[in-house]
C-alpha cells in the first residue's frame, strides 16, 4: 500500500512506530420501542443508575491510585451528573409521556443535553459534552447488560479512536499503548491530558480514518501533528532516529536532575513547577523542580457540589507542603470566577466576568470561605515552607484588607496554642496592568511578587485569553507586557522582595533568556517543562 502522510493537532509530544488499532467506543445499536409499564420502566432506569454509580466509584478510586487525583475527579464530576436533577427529569419525562424505554430515554436526554452544552459560548460547558456522552453510554450499556469495561489490547499498538471519554480512558491498559491518534478532540480532552500525563505521543483532530487502515502500520509524531500511514522503510528509519534522539534527549535532561539552576555567568534562578492538585506533586519530584511557585487551588474547590471544610482544605495542603519536603511550596488562595466555576457558591451571572468578582475580589466578599481556607493554610505552614499568595491584586487596599484578616487569624491561633510558621511568606500575583504599575507601593506590604502573564496580557492588550478570536491580540511577548514585568522586577528589588513568573511564558523556551535579562529571580513552569528549562538556563 502507499504511504499516506498527513497531519492532526499535536497533544503530547513524542515518537512512535507501530500498528494502527481501531478502538469504537459507544454503541451502535440503541434499541427503541414502546412501553406499557411505565413504573417497572423508571426502576429499570433507576437500578442502572445505582449500578453506573457504584462503577464510578470503584473507577474513581482505581484512578486516583492509578494516576492521582486529576484524572480521578472526573469520576466524581461523573457521579454529580448522573444524580443532575435536569438529566433525570429529562429521562424519566421520557419515559412517563413518551412512553419510550429506558435505554432510548437515556440517549435522547443525552442528546438534548449535548445540543444544549454545544451552543454555549463557554469553553468550560462545551467540554462537558463528552462527559454527557460517557455517562449516558455508561447507563445504556448496563440496560442492555453490556460490559461497560473498556477493550483490551493483545499486543502493542497505536489507537486510533473517534475521541476517548474519560472512562474509556483510565481504563484502558496503558502499557499496550504506544501512542494515540483520535478523530475529533482538541488539546484539552480528557484524552490529550491523560495522553500527557502519561508521557504517550498524541495526535487529536484528525478526522476519519477509513477502517482499511486497522492494523496497518503508523508513525506519529505528538510534537508536530504529523503522522503517515504505511509508512516505507525509510520513513520507519527516520521516525526510529527521532526516537533514538527523543530518548538521548530524556537521558541528557535526567542527568541534570540535582544540578542547580545557574547561567554560565553564576546568576541563580529558582526553577519551580506549577500544580493543580496534590496529585501533581508526583511529577513535581519527577522532574525535580526546586518548589511550586504555584498551587492552583481553585480545583479543591471546583467539580464538587459543597464548600470544602477548613480540615479538609488543611489535609490538602499539610499533605503537598509535607510531600515537598522543606522546598518552597507557594499555594494561592481561591481564584475562582470568570472561567472557573463552582456551582455550589452561586455566584451572580455577570456581564462581564473577567472584569468582575473574580479572584480575590470574590474571597473579599465572601470572609467566612476565605478566612476558612487561610486558617487552613496558616495551619499547613506549620509542615513545611508554606507561602501564601493572592490573585487579581489591582490596589493597595486589597492587600492590608488582607493583611488585617491574617493577623485576626493569627492572634486566635496564638490564643488556640495552634502551631504555625510565624515568617510565613505573603505574597501577590501581578496580573492586572494596575499592579504592576504601582508595584513600588505594593512592595513595601509583600514579601514577593509572582507574575501571572495569562491574566497580565488580557488585560493589558484587551485581548480574551480564551477568545480564538483574537488569539492574534493576546501576546505574552508583547511589548506592553514586557514593560509591565520590568517595572515589577525592579520595583521589587528596589524594596529587596523576589519576583517570579508563573504564567505561561516562563514555559516559553525562547522567552527565558529575554525574562532573566529583565529581571525575573523565579520561573514556575509546567513540570515536564522544568528539566528543558533548567538545560537552557545553564547554556546562557
Ligand atoms: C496567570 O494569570 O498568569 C496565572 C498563572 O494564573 P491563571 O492562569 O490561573 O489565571
Ligand atoms: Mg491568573
Amino acid at each position: 500500500m502507499k504511504e499516506l502522510n498527513y497531519k492532526g493537532t499535536a497533544a503530547s509530544p513524542g515518537i512512535a512506530v507501530g500498528k494502527l488499532s481501531f478502538f469504537k467506543s459507544g454503541i451502535s445499536q440503541i434499541p427503541s420501542y414502546m412501553i406499557y409499564h411505565v413504573e417497572s420502566e423508571i426502576m429499570r432506569y433507576e437500578n442502572a443508575k445505582k449500578i453506573a454509580d457504584n462503577e464510578l466509584e470503584a473507577l474513581y478510586r482505581r484512578a486516583l491510585e492509578v494516576s492521582g487525583g486529576e484524572n480521578a475527579e472526573i469520576f466524581s464530576i461523573h457521579r454529580i451528573m448522573l444524580d443532575d436533577p435536569d438529566l433525570c427529569d429529562e429521562i424519566e419525562k421520557n419515559i412517563r409521556e413518551r412512553r419510550i424505554n429506558a435505554e432510548s430515554a437515556v440517549s435522547r436526554a443525552a442528546d438534548t443535553f449535548i445540543r444544549m452544552l454545544e451552543n454555549t459560548n463557554d469553553a468550560y460547558l462545551k467540554a462537558r459534552t463528552t462527559d454527557v456522552r460517557d455517562i449516558s453510554e455508561r447507563l445504556i450499556k448496563i440496560l442492555l447488560g453490556k460490559n461497560t469495561d473498556a477493550a483490551v489490547f493483545s499486543e502493542e499498538s497505536i489507537l486510533y479512536t473517534d475521541d476517548l471519554t474519560p472512562s474509556e480512558a483510565i481504563q484502558l491498559d496503558k502499557s499496550k499503548i504506544l501512542g494515540i491518534v483520535t478523530a475529533y478532540g482538541s488539546s484539552n480532552s480528557h484524552t490529550a491530558i491523560l495522553a500527557r500525563t502519561n508521557g504517550i505521543p498524541c495526535i487529536v483532530g484528525c478526522g476519519t480514518i477509513p477502517e482499511i487502515f486497522n492494523g496497518q502500520y503508523i508513525a506519529i509524531d505528538g510534537g508536530t501533528g504529523v503522522y503517515e500511514i504505511n509508512p516505507s522503510e525509510a520513513t520507519i528509519e527516520r521516525y526510529k532516529k527521532l526516537m533514538d534522539e527523543e530518548h538521548s534527549r530524556r537521558e541528557r535532561l535526567n542527568a541534570l536532575k540535582g544540578l542547580p539552576t545557574r547561567t554560565s555567568e553564576g546568576k541563580t534562578i529558582q526553577l519551580y513547577a506549577n500544580i493543580g492538585n496534590p496529585g501533581d506533586v508526583d511529577a513535581v519530584i519527577e522532574n525535580d523542580a526546586e518548589g511550586i511557585g504555584l498551587f492552583r487551588t481553585e480545583f479543591i474547590f471546583m467539580e464538587r457540589t459543597e464548600l470544602p471544610s477548613e480540615d479538609e482544605q488543611f489535609r490538602i495542603y499539610q499533605e503537598v507542603v509535607k510531600r515537598m519536603d522543606g522546598k518552597k511550596t507557594v499555594i494561592r488562595t481561591l481564584d475562582i470566577g470568570a472561567d472557573k466555576h463552582a456551582e455550589y457558591l452561586k455566584l451572580p451571572i455577570e456581564e462581564n466576568p473577567a472584569l468582575g468578582l473574580r479572584g480575590i475580589r470574590m474571597c473579599l466578599s465572601k470572609t467566612d470561605m476565605f478566612t476558612g481556607q487561610l486558617r487552613a493554610l496558616i495551619r499547613a505552614s506549620a509542615y513545611g515552607k508554606l507561602a501564601i499568595m493572592f490573585p487579581m491584586i489591582a490596589s493597595v487596599w486589597e492587600i492590608r484588607e488582607i493583611k488585617k484578616l491574617i493577623k485576626e487569624i493569627c492572634r486566635q491561633l496564638d490564643g488556640d496554642k495552634i502551631k504555625y510558621d510565624h515568617s510565613l511568606e505573603i505574597g501577590i500575583m501581578i496580573e492586572t496592568p494596575a499592579a504592576a504599575l504601582i508595584s513600588d507601593i505594593l512592595s513595601s506590604e509583600v514579601d514577593f511578587f509572582s507574575i501571572g502573564t495569562n491574566d497580565l496580557t488580557q488585560y493589558t492588550l484587551a485581548a480574551d485569553r480564551q477568545n480564538p478570536a483574537v488569539s492574534r491580540y493576546y501576546r505574552q511577548d508583547h511589548e506592553a507586557v514586557l514593560s509591565l514585568i520590568k517595572t515589577t522586577c525592579d520595583n521589587a528589588h528596589k524594596a529587596g522582595i523576589w519576583v517570579g513568573v508563573c504564567g505561561e511564558i516562563a514555559s516559553d523556551m525562547s522567552m527565558v533568556r529575554k525574562l532573566i535579562s529583565l529581571g525575573v529571580d523565579e520561573l514556575s513552569v509546567s513540570p515536564p517543562m522544568v528539566l528543558p528549562i533548567r538545560e537552557k538556563i545553564r547554556n546562557l
